[in-house]
C-alpha cells in the first residue's frame, strides 16, 4: 500500500563523515524547507538549484549548521514527489539533530529501501531497476558495478518488454477466437501464434541460460583451498590476498563462525572459504582445522587442491582426493621451483592442473586467470549483453517457461481457454519479474534489504 505522507531519512552512511545528507519525500518537503533553511541570499529554494545557508531551529532560536539545501519539485526527482536535500557537516550529532528538526515538521521516519520503492510506485522505474540501485551500492567488483549500471540503465526491462509483446500478440489471436467456438484457429493465425510463442519462449530460454554468469559476476565465488599439511596452502593464500585487497567478513549463525575472506581479481568477486581452520594447520589444532575446511566442500564454488610437487604422491593427498571427488577441483602443483617428483592419479578429477610457486609468485596470475575464466565467458561485459543474476528473476522466468512448454503440448488439441490459460501465467511470470504484477509482501521483502534513505 502506498500512503502519500511525507518521509526523511539520512542518505549518507551512520558515522562522522566530510557532509551528511538528509533527504526528505513527499508533499510537505517543500515546506520543510522553507520552515527549516534560511538561504543567504534573499528568496525561496528553486527548484534543481542548490542554495548556500544556515538550517535553523527556531524553536532553540539557534543555528543548527551552514548547510546547501536542494528542492527537486515533483515529477523530476528520484521519487518523482518532491524531493528536498540539506547538505549539511557530516558529524553524526549534527545529521541527527537536522533529521530531528524534519521528523518534528510532521514528517515520518522512512523505512529502509522506501524512498527506491516510491520511485517504483510511481513508474519511474520497474523492480529490475529498483533492485539494480541495491546492487550497485552493494558491488564489489568492476564486472558486478557494470552488470548493475546495465540494469539500472533498464536493459533487462526492455528485453522483458519485448517478450511480453510477443506474448500479449499471441494471447490477442487466441482470444479472438475464444467467443465463437465452433471456429478452430485459422492456418495464417496459427502460424503467427507459434512464432511469437517460439520467440517469446526462445528469449526466455536465453535468459535463463545467462543465470550462472550473472549470479557468478553479481555475488562472486567462494573458493576453498585444501591440500594436505606443508602442501603450501598458507603460502598460496598469503599470496593471494597480499596481492590483491582483502575484506575479511565472518558469517555467524552456523555451528561454528566462518571466516569469508573475499578478494577480487580478473573482474570477479573470489570468497575465500574458512582459511582460519587452514591457517592453524601447523600447530596442534591441524586435524580439526582439515576437517572443519572440510566440511566447507559442498558449499564451493570451487576447490582449489594444493599439492607438494617436489614430493611423492602420499595416503594424506589420496584423503584429500577423495574428499573433493564429485567437486569441481583445480589441481594446484605448488613448489615447481624444485625438481618435480609428484604423480598424480587419474587428471579425470581436475578440471585442470597448474603449475606454481608460491613462495615466488610464480604461475599465480595464470592461477587466477584460470579460475576466472571457468566463470566468466567474457561475454557479459558485452555492453547490451543482458544477464539474470537474481534467483528472483530465474525463478519467475522458470514459471513462465513451464507455461509456455505447457502451451507447446495443449497447442495441438486447439484447445483455446487451455491455450490462453497457458499465455496468461506466462505473463504473469514475466511481469513479476519487472514489477508488473507483485503484491505487498514481495515489495516488503525486496525493500526491506535496501539500506535506510535509499
Ligand atoms: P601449508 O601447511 O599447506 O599451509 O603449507 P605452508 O604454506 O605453510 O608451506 C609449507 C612449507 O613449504 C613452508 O616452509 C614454505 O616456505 C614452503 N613452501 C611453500 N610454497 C613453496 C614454494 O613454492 N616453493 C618452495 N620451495 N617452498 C614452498
Amino acid at each position: 500500500m502506498y500512503i502519500r505522507d511525507t518521509i526523511a531519512a539520512v542518505s549518507t552512511p551512520p558515522g562522522n563523515g566530510g557532509i551528511g545528507i538528509v533527504r526528505v519525500s513527499g508533499d510537505r518537503a517543500a515546506l520543510v524547507g522553507s520552515t527549516l533553511f534560511k538561504p543567504i541570499k534573499n528568496g525561496g529554494l528553486v527548484s534543481h538549484r542548490f542554495s548556500f545557508g544556515t538550517i535553523y531551529d527556531t524553536e532553540h532560536d539557534q543555528i543548527v549548521d551552514e548547510a546547501m539545501a536542494v528542492l527537486m519539485c515533483s515529477p523530476h526527482s528520484y521519487t518523482r514527489e518532491d524531493v528536498l536535500e540539506l547538505h549539511c557537516h557530516g558529524g553524526w550529532l549534527v545529521v541527527e539533530r537536522v533529521l530531528a528538526l524534519v521528523l518534528s515538521c510532521g514528517v515520518r521516519l522512512a523505512e529502509a529501501g522506501e524512498f527506491t520503492r516510491r520511485a517504483f510506485l510511481n513508474g519511474r522505474i520497474d523492480l529490475t531497476q529498483a533492485e539494480a540501485v541495491m546492487d550497485i551500492i552493494a558491488s564489489e567488483s568492476d564486472s558486478a558495478l557494470q552488470l548493475a549500471q546495465q540494469l539500472r540503465g533498464g536493459v533487462l526491462s526492455q528485453r522483458l518488454d519485448g517478450i511480453r509483446a510477443l506474448l500479449l500478440h499471441g494471447l490477442a489471436l487466441v482470444e479472438a477466437y475464444i467467443d465463437f467456438p465452433d471456429d478452430d484457429l485459422g492456418h495464417l493465425d496459427s502460424v503467427a501464434i507459434l512464432t511469437a510463442v517460439d520467440d517469446a519462449r526462445r528469449q526466455i530460454g536465453d535468459l535463463l541460460g545467462s543465470f550462472e554468469e550473472g549470479r557468478v559476476i553479481r555475488e562472486g565465488i567462494a573458493v576453498l583451498i585444501v591440500g594436505k599439511p606443508n602442501a603450501g596452502k598458507s603460502s598460496l593464500l598469503n599470496r593471494l590476498l597480499n596481492e590483491n585487497r582483502a575484506i575479511v567478513t565472518s558469517i555467524p549463525g552456523t555451528t561454528r563462525d566462518i571466516i569469508e575472506q573475499k578478494i577480487n581479481f580478473e573482474g570477479l568477486t573470489v570468497r575465500l572459504l574458512d582459511t582460519a581452520g587452514i591457517r592453524h594447520t601447523e600447530d596442534l589444532v591441524e586435524r580439526e582445522g582439515i576437517s572443519r575446511t572440510l566440511e566447507q566442500i559442498p558449499r564451493a564454488d570451487l576447490v582449489l587442491a594444493v599439492f607438494d610437487a617436489s614430493a611423492d604422491f602420499t595416503a594424506e593427498d589420496q584423503l584429500i582426493l577423495d574428499a573433493v571427488s564429485g567437486r569441481p577441483v583445480l589441481a594446484v602443483m605448488n613448489k615447481c621451483d624444485l625438481p618435480r617428483r609428484l604423480q598424480l592419479p587419474g587428471s579425470e578429477l581436475f578440471l585442470d592442473t597448474v603449475d606454481i610457486a608460491a613462495l615466488s609468485g610464480a604461475g599465480i596470475d595464470l592461477l587466477k586467470q584460470r579460475v576466472a575464466a571457468r566463470f566468466l565467458t567474457g561475454r557479459g561485459d558485452s555492453r547490451d549483453r543482458v544477464a539474470l543474476s537474481r534467483a528472483r528473476h530465474r525463478d519467475a522466468l522458470e514459471v513462465a517457461a513451464r507455461h509456455l512448454a505447457t502451451f507447446g503440448e495443449n497447442f495441438g488439441e486447439q484447445n483455446l481457454e487451455l491455450l490462453a490459460l497457458d499465455l496468461r501465467g506466462a505473463l504473469e511470470g514475466v511481469g513479476s519479474v519487472t514489477g508488473q504484477a507483485v503484491n505487498d509482501e514481495l515489495l516488503d521483502l525486496i525493500f526491506s534489504s535496501f539500506c535506510i534513505g535509499k
